[in-house]
């Protein structure tokens, strides 16, 4: 950790520079001018900077924006992890002290890219038909952007303030152990405050341009895997025996292909499928309605499968299963001992993970099949174990916060009229390291973004819309200033 100075070479340099380049001034006083989105420039400029993990290289993130933030009255800490290249970025605007502070993370790193499958270069930058497109655009350097923005222009603008805003620019989401719960254990003095906005629900807008909802997470699901283990006699394959593993396995995966876990409508999630109906037409509405109301069982297990063609609405109503990873087999003539698949078991948090173990059992159905957590004395086995700990006390973040409401008021007062719902996120973020100390999170992307667009997200030619870019800059800075005077 270490307070960031310019350096004074590169002072040097600078006044240098500044010093040869008097010529050139005139031409640049167009540069000089405001941006018309400034939101934009800025995300376009950390789509620049690659922070594919792995490696991530978030630390070339934080100095970027320490050279931001730094002059612009921000205390700023870079916090490094033993991993070299690797850092968490954290600057603050002080407050008063009268109040607790709030906090905005987003994370630095993306995931990789199938280059050859996209139709720009995914690390320039491109601003272009209305978009900002490139790795992050969406998941999350669209959110450090317009976190970034919005708070620049609290200071820019003097906005008295009764409560510390910090903002984080986290490293290891994406993948790798150096995430939020590594900084918060190792330097949580730095992130402790009153609530936090993170990445989570959607605003999403219809074909028409029409904002259809806006959706905040309060909480998430969590990713736990499971190992399925059979075993059978290890022989020959030249005289094949009915216990093979390889068959043993291929069965009890097919037992679970047709299994489906229970339903479970959160309070969020069914606060979530109301606005959902109020908002879309039939048949969804129908079978929403029918879902959350109906009293006949046969009709609402029909709506729940009519729902349930949609993966997003299917993973929002339960808790789910999917066999990710086989290990079978070494040789092409010997029949193995064991054969292994990784389950990705996706947990609504508050569940009961004996019991969905047990159900897991109870329909595979097979004594030669082993079904368990990755052994605790492998790195996987112990972070499994440690994350069910957590998962386990975890409670949805409250809804009567100022800044729940502080947010609430302010997407009603940009978008009039368009509800705003709580939503379970279907995937993990690293709002764990605050929700699992208490403290409220609240999950927002905060750009409208078309279902269709929303498929780029860790996809191909991932972009977001400059005007959302904009109003949602507009979004949490609005948010800010109203938490100021609560
Ligand atoms: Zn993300």
């Amino acid at each position: 950790m270490f307070q960031v100075k310019l350096p004074t070479v590169q002072r040097l340099l600078y006044t240098t520079a500044v010093t040869i380049c008097v010529c050139m001034a005139l031409t640049r006083v167009a540069a000089a001018q405001p941006s018309e989105h400034p939101t934009a420039d800025l995300l376009s400029e950390l789509i620049r900077i690659d922070t594919s993990n792995p490696p991530g290289n978030e630390a070339r993130i934080a100095e970027f924006l320490a050279e931001r933030l730094g002059p612009a009255g921000f205390e700023i800490r870079i916090v490094p992890t033993p991993q070299p290249g690797k850092a968490h970025f954290i600057a603050r605007l002080k407050g008063d002290g009268s109040k607790r502070a709030v906090l905005l993370a987003a994370h630095a790193d993306v995931v990789g890219v199938e280059r050859e499958k996209w139709t720009i270069d995914p690390f320039a930058g491109v601003i272009r038909d209305g978009y900002v497109w490139g790795r992050g655009a969406i998941d999350f350097k669209g959110g450090l952007a317009v976190f970034t923005q919005a708070v620049t222009r609290l200071a820019r603008e003097h906005v008295p303030l009764h409560r510390d805003v910090i903002l984080v620019a986290e490293a290891d989401e994406e993948s790798g152990r150096y995430n939020t719960s590594w900084l918060a254990d190792s330097n949580w003095s730095l992130i402790d405050c009153e609530f936090a906005l993170n990445e989570g629900g959607w605003i999403i807008k219809n074909d028409d341009g029409r904002v259809q909802y806006v959706s905040i997470s309060t909480a998430d699901k969590r990713s736990i895997p499971l190992i399925v283990t059979a075993t059978g006699t290890s022989t020959h394959s030249s005289m094949p025996t009915p216990d093979n593993p390889i068959l043993t396995l291929s069965r009890a995966l097919a037992k679970l292909a047709d299994f489906e876990t229970p339903l479970e409508l959160t309070a969020g999630t069914r606060e979530f499928f109301a606005t959902l109906a109020k908002t879309s037409s039939p048949p969804l509405s129908t079978n929403l309605n029918t879902l959350l109301n109906g009293t006949d069982p046969k009709q609402v297990r029909e709506a729940d499968r009519e729902i349930s063609q949609n993966p997003l609405l299917h993973a929002l109503a339960r808790n789910t299963i999917a066999p990710v990873i086989l290990k079978a087999g070494f040789r092409g003539n010997v029949i193995p001992g064991s054969a292994q698949a990784t389950l990705n078991v996706r947990l609504i948090p508050g569940t009961d993970f004996e019991a969905l173990v047990s159900s897991i059992r109870r329909v595979i159905n097979d004594d030669r099949v082993d079904v368990s957590l990755a052994r605790p004395n492998t790195p996987e086995g112990a972070r499994a174990a440690a994350l069910l700990k957590q998962t386990a006390s975890l409670k949805p973040s409250p809804k009567d916060t100022v800044l729940y409401r502080a947010l609430e008021r302010s997407a009603h007062s940009i978008w009039p009229e368009r509800p705003v719902t709580t939503y379970l996120f279907q995937a993990g973020t690293d709002a764990i390291a605050w929700r699992s100390r208490g403290i409220p999170v609240y999950g927002i992307y905060p750009y409208p973004i078309t279902a269709e667009d929303l498929k780029r997200m860790h996809g191909n030619d991932e972009r977001v819309l400059i005007q959302s870019l904009e109003q949602g800059t507009e979004l949490i800075f609005k948010t800010l200033v109203a938490l100021q005077s609560e």
